[in-house]
């Protein structure tokens, strides 16, 4: 398949910095060959090497920009075609010029959006879980969301599923080796193996789903539900902590009038956060309502922030609140510590750990850093397993976990009902292709390949 040759500015356009200009294709040598001045003709230079000129304009000849081109021969790049990237150290203006007569050559076009990583993945360069990585990097919110976005990108779940079809390969070659010989009498001891992979497997999958949620938390956000009585100072808590964090407050489509939905990012941590009664809330039915909403934010809340008044005893509402709180990721707010104490704390103490009640003032914003303090202590304690950024953070993969755990599932059931071995090896396979669409491999052949390369059967 013949492809255009793609260019685009590959850097943040910015003032100031190194903009780089990436170019993909067959053309890519060839084309900038003819525009690049320099001690050396980029058509000799060897690979992955680093050459100091000017972009000239093919017409006039004069010079557009002086740049650094780095030359990378394929398969050995990122796209595994030809690459050549100019870094331009000038000004916006100055790259979009060099970019105008990049794009003026013989063949070039402009790059779609991932078209490179598209390329990478259509040229096996990189796996499909890979490629959409990169697709959450670029997208990623936050700088926590960015790091798993990276080490996914470098391929550590990857390896984690390769692990895992590894297991599976073992587990069909033994297989193999039943049904090409039934009469060495294996039966038995296959299907204790079949067990002990299909365990293992199970497992690994467990753990990868696991983290599913995790994933989801750090894409969109923790879901955050501040939740408490009318006039505790949730909604005054809401704009202290947007306002803090103006710079990266977003606005989330359909918010509704009921429930008022911001995301920030605390220290790094994404929380979308939920009023969750932020409008009217003077007449009793009104405040009826508030607290029913507060019922519903609760059972899908990822965190919920419980404020408290502290200049009024506990109400009944308070206290129904608390006693919901049991097994909750949960903070306890006790608001307003600028006015005098009534509230009896030793009551929250029995609903809520000392360590997650935060007194505050939102008012004279007193105990904003160590609320902050708490939410990312509970984050990175309870949420992690220890510095595994392993997520699984994609509908599609999620799905494809499942299918295989099913087909795991299926093939232990089969074997303890001494159903015949080939009937197993069906659903050995589908695990195997399921973890393999993860992978955006075409199943198939290539299973066949697999195992006669690894396992010899001594045929
Ligand atoms: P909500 O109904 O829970 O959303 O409460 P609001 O945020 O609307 O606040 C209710 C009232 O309490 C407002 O008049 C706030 O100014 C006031 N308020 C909020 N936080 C504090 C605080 O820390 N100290 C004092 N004294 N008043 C506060
Ligand atoms: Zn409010």
């Amino acid at each position: 398949m013949v492809h255009d040759t793609i260019a685009a500015i590959s850097t943040a356009v910015g003032e100031g910095g190194i903009a780089i200009i990436r170019v993909s294709g067959p053309e890519a040598i060839t084309g900038i060959a003819t525009v690049f001045r320099s001690k050396i003709d980029l058509q000799d230079a060897d690979t992955h090497t680093l050459h100091y000129g000017h972009i000239v304009d093919p017409l006039s000849g004069e010079k557009v920009e002086e740049v650094l081109v780095t030359l990378m021969r394929g398969p050995r790049s990122f796209t595994a075609e030809d690459v050549v990237e100019i870094n331009a150290h000038g000004g916006v203006i100055a790259v979009k010029k060099v970019l105008d007569v990049v794009l003026q050559l013989q063949g070039y076009r402009t790059a779609e959006p991932g078209e490179f990583t598209k390329r990478a993945f259509l040229n096996g360069r990189i796996d499909l879980m890979q490629a959409e990585a990169v697709i959450d990097l670029i997208r990623s919110k936050s700088d926590r969301a960015f790091s798993v976005a990276r080490k996914q990108a470098e391929g550590v779940l990857s390896k984690r599923i390769k692990a895992l079809r590894q297991t599976v390969i073992e587990l069909l070659a033994h297989i193999e080796v039943n049904i090409d010989y039934p009469e060495h009498d294996v039966e038995e001891m296959t299907n204790a193996f079949i067990r002990d992979q299909c365990d293992s497997a199970i497992d690994e999958i467990d753990r990868l789903l696991k983290t599913a949620n995790e994933g989801k938390i750090l894409r969109e956000g923790i879901v955050t539900a501040i939740v408490g009585r009318p006039n505790v100072g949730k909604s005054s808590l809401m704009n202290v902590l947007t306002q803090e964090n103006k710079a990266i407050v977003t606005d989330i489509p359909g918010t509704t009038r009921d429930v008022i939905e911001q995301f920030v990012a605390l220290n790094g941590i994404p929380l979308r956060l939920l009023d969750t009664a932020g409008i009217r809330e003077t007449t009793d039915v009104v405040e009826r309502i508030g607290v029913e909403r507060s019922r519903n934010a609760l059972e899908e809340a990822d965190l919920i922030l419980l404020v408290l008044n502290y200049n009024e005893p506990l109400q009944t509402d308070d206290r129904e609140l608390l006693l919901q709180m049991k097994g909750r990721p949960v903070i306890a707010i006790i608001n307003k510590t600028d006015l005098p104490r009534q509230l009896e704390i030793e009551v929250v103490e029995e609903s809520i750990a000392a360590d997650s009640i935060v007194k505050m003032s939102v008012l004279e914003e007193d105990g904003l850093d160590r609320l902050e303090k708490t939410i990312s202590e509970m984050f990175f304690e309870g949420q992690l397993e220890s510095g595994d950024l392993t997520y699984v953070s994609n509908v599609r993969h999620i799905a494809l976990l499942k299918r295989a755990k099913q087909s795991l599932v299926d093939a232990i059931d089969a074997s303890d009902s001494g159903i015949p071995i080939d009937l197993i090896q069906i659903d050995a396979r589908s695990a195997w292709e399921s973890l393999g669409e993860i992978l955006g491999d075409e199943a198939g052949d290539s299973l066949i390949d697999q195992i006669f390369s690894q396992f010899c059967l001594g045929k």
